[in-house]
């Protein structure tokens, strides 16, 4: 008989944990039901950069996750047959106004490609050919570009997965689900026998697990954005992203659309309410770069949930107290890029079993989880 797997939570953690339990040998062995209201997903309200390689974070556990997952992000793409309207390596530019910092990233840069080949090619550019390179900019700032890097569209992207994993062996469901003190799968319909489960909630993780008495160190942090218009550059679709320092990041997204994202509110907790304070700050942002801007250009805003922990680290794993349930979360500002990888990793250790050694990824789940 097939083994039933549920999952709770359809952002890019539950979503890509459905596509490779639909595409990694032995999944045709699984019936898959996924869970998600939906409400408050960081991955479709996301900015959707990933250019993990010149932070400056010193945590090595959460560089390698990174780093591995934007390599599997960008293998993904090419195995899921995704369009560039979904991910798109157009390059990422970090600008630094002084110039010994500029030239500090270039050597950073350089070091960290000998490990991250996928970072593709590294060129320093002067202003004008930062400008060169998207020209809609009417100013603009030096800067290191990465081929490597790319945009995805996060709700585009999880559409996908599901929608493949759909034609396996996954359904969806589009309702808030709670868990039981076993942790039992508690649905609209009443308590639901799986054999296991995986908890790809977010911050909701913490309500989750309350029945159970497991308290979990995550807590919710606002995001807002915002996309804009840009009619005099419809064909901006291969243009890179630019990363300013200490300004939003500007994000080409094709037909004439820009996204300016996103700010970090932690008194905004799980609040969804689009503040005028935020979209100010943001457009202040975007007429840095682009004098013509203005309130009419706003397409729409977007706002979302991340999770952080409190070293901001993600983490994932099986829970040793109820070894049928497997969690992640606090993927915090970077989970589109470490989010595929941790999906990918939950899935295999769902049908191969074991406990493997994720130790260069992340500390012990024991951190997190009491
Ligand atoms: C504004 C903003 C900009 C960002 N920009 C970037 C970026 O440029 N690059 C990058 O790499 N990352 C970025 N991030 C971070 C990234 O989006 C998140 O870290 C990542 O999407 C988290 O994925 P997740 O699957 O863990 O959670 P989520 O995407 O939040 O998904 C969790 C899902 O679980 C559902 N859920 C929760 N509880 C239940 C329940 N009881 N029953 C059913 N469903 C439930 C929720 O409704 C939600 O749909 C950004 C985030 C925000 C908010």
């Amino acid at each position: 008989m097939n083994k039933k797997v549920a999952i709770i939570g359809g952002g890019i953690v539950g979503a890509s944990a459905a596509y490779y339990l639909s595409t990694l040998p032995g999944g045709d062995q699984i019936n898959v039901t996924l869970y998600d209201d939906g409400v408050g997903q960081a991955t479709s309200a996301a900015a959707g950069i990933i250019s993990p390689w010149l932070s400056k974070r010193r945590n090595q556990q959460w560089y390698q996750l990174a780093k591995d997952g934007a390599t599997t992000l960008m293998t993904l793409a090419r195995r899921a047959n995704l369009s560039t309207d979904v991910y798109h390596q157009t390059g990422t530019i970090v600008t630094r106004t002084n110039e010994k910092d500029l030239h500090d990233l270039y050597v950073l840069a350089q070091e960290r490609r000998e490990d991250a080949p996928d970072m593709g090619e590294i060129k320093q550019l002067d202003e004008q050919q930062v400008k060169q390179r998207m020209p809609f900019l009417t100013r603009s700032q030096p800067g290191i570009f990465i081929s490597g890097g790319a945009r995805v569209d996060g709700a585009a992207l999880v559409e996908k997965l599901l929608a493949q994993a759909q034609q396996v062996n996954l359904i969806v469901k589009r309702e808030r689900v709670k868990l039981d003190d076993h942790g039992k799968v508690i649905t609209s319909m009443g308590p639901q026998r799986f054999d296991q489960v995986i908890i790809a909630a977010g911050p909701w993780i913490n309500e989750l697990l309350k029945p159970m008495g497991i308290n979990v160190d995550v807590r919710p942090q606002k995001g807002q954005l915002l996309e804009l218009s840009i009619p005099d550059f419809p064909n901006q679709e291969n243009m890179p992203v630019m990363m300013p320092e200490g300004e939003r990041d500007i994000i080409p997204f094709g037909q004439g659309k820009l996204i300016v994202g996103a700010t970090h509110d932690d008194e905004g907790q799980f609040d969804l309410s689009i503040t005028p304070e935020a979209t100010q700050d943001l457009m202040t942002s975007a007429q840095a770069f682009v004098d013509s801007l203005s309130a009419d250009n706003i397409i729409r805003s977007k706002v979302g949930t991340r999770a952080y922990t409190s070293d901001f680290a993600p983490f994932f794993g099986r829970l040793q107290s109820h070894p049928h349930l497997l969690v992640a979360s606090g993927l915090g500002a970077s989970g589109l890029t470490t989010g595929p990888l941790i999906g990918r990793l939950l899935a295999g250790t769902l049908i191969y079993g074991g406990t493997p050694d994720w130790s260069n990824y992340e500390k012990p789940l024991s951190t997190y989880l009491s």
